[in-house]
């Protein structure tokens, strides 16, 4: 079967950071080997995530040439080496891991799972890095209890369109924010109560307002810079702000004994390190299947563009013109 793996392949090469510019289409990449522990995946479909931004600017450090691009669904067309795998060449699965925004990725086993055939393999490569951000977000940063008064920024974006279905099967009341009319309607649909637009209203004061004047237990916030000091104000005694992105910018350094005030707790969690073990990441994939299957959960797809077109891409979700999930594919 390998004979029908080509030796060159399409894919997105990043050989120095800067604007979407440096994202260059080649045909003439290696098809990579699998090492120990992996799989060759040929992809379907590819998920863009605010992450991949961050590496082609080098706001987050990573080795040149690089190809970008976190997760994809697809399916195994080699194994590597070694031990024997629970994953068998023909399998369609979903995965974690690096340079997927390409034909082929060779990634590690570890965080591949077999798809259930319920889910279609874009609903997969759409809801694996972001769902279960917002799955590990609402279980281990802030545990979520049922009444629980929650505020999510950019509840139209990916992660914040899980972040409100999952809040709302929790039994939470969701506030969520938007810059857009039409991002607001969608985000109610999916679970958000109150809406609010922080580009023009006073963010604190409508939560307080909306609160009844106590704040929120937890702000979930992949904003960043722009919303961390009004995260601050709008939170309850003993809330959690849980920053967790930076698509305003990075939140500048921070003197703690501002925590004080009202005891808050802050954390700055990666998904990477709430499923670093085999254990781990299995537990919530299926949860997040069964979210998927059960409740019938999902974000919508903003666009499947083609691989070439990934700048245009990367060009719409850096200027908020996006809502959902951004697919490529390769
Ligand atoms: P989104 O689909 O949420 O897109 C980002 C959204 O942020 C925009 O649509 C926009 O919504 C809002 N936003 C506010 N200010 C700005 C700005 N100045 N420039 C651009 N966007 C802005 O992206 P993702 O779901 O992929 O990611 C959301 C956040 O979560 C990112 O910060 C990402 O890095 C982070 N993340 C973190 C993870 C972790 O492990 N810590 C894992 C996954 C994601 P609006 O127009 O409504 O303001």
């Amino acid at each position: 079967a390998s004979s029908t793996i080509p030796k060159t392949m399409t894919g997105i090469l990043v050989e120095k950071t800067g604007g979407p510019e440096v994202l260059q289409y080649k045909t003439d990449l290696a098809v990579p080997t699998p090492k120990e522990g992996e799989i060759l995946v040929k992809n379907e479909y590819t998920g863009i995530n605010f992450i991949d931004t961050y590496f082609r600017t080098g706001l987050y450090p990573s080795p040149k040439p690089e190809i970008l691009g976190r997760e994809a669904s697809g399916i195994v067309v080699d194994v590597g080496p070694g031990e024997s795998y629970s994953i068998k060449k023909g399998d369609r699965v979903v995965y974690l891991g690096t340079s997927s925004y390409a034909e082929y990725t060779a990634t590690p086993a570890a965080k591949a799972s077999i798809v259930p055939e319920q889910i279609s393999s874009q609903v997969a490569a759409a809801a694996l890095l972001q769902g279960l951000t917002a799955l590990t977000l609402v279980r281990e940063s802030y545990a979520v209890k049922k009444g629980d008064w929650i505020l999510v920024h950019a509840a139209a974006g990916g992660v914040g369109g899980w972040l409100c279905q999952l809040l709302r099967a929790i039994g939470a009341r969701v506030i969520g924010t938007a810059s857009t009319q039409a991002k607001r309607d969608l985000a109610k649909s999916l679970g958000a109560e109150f809406l609010i637009d922080y580009t023009t209203e006073d963010l604190v004061a409508r939560v307080k307002e909306i609160t009844g004047g106590q704040g929120v237990a937890a702000v979930f916030d992949g904003v960043g810079k722009s919303t961390f000091d009004a995260d601050l104000e709008l939170l309850a005694r003993k809330g959690s702000l849980v920053s967790f992105g930076n698509a305003s910018g990075a939140v500048p350094p921070f003197a703690i004994a501002r925590l004080s005030a009202k005891n808050i707790t802050l954390l700055r969690p990666t998904l990477f390190n709430y499923i670093a073990t085999r254990e781990e990441f299995d537990h919530y994939v299926q949860e997040l299947f069964g979210f998927i299957i059960k409740d019938k959960l999902s974000v919508g797809i903003h666009e499947t563009y083609p691989l070439k077109d990934v700048a245009r891409a990367q060009i719409d979700l850096e200027a908020r013109k996006t809502t959902g999930k951004l697919l490529l594919q390769p």
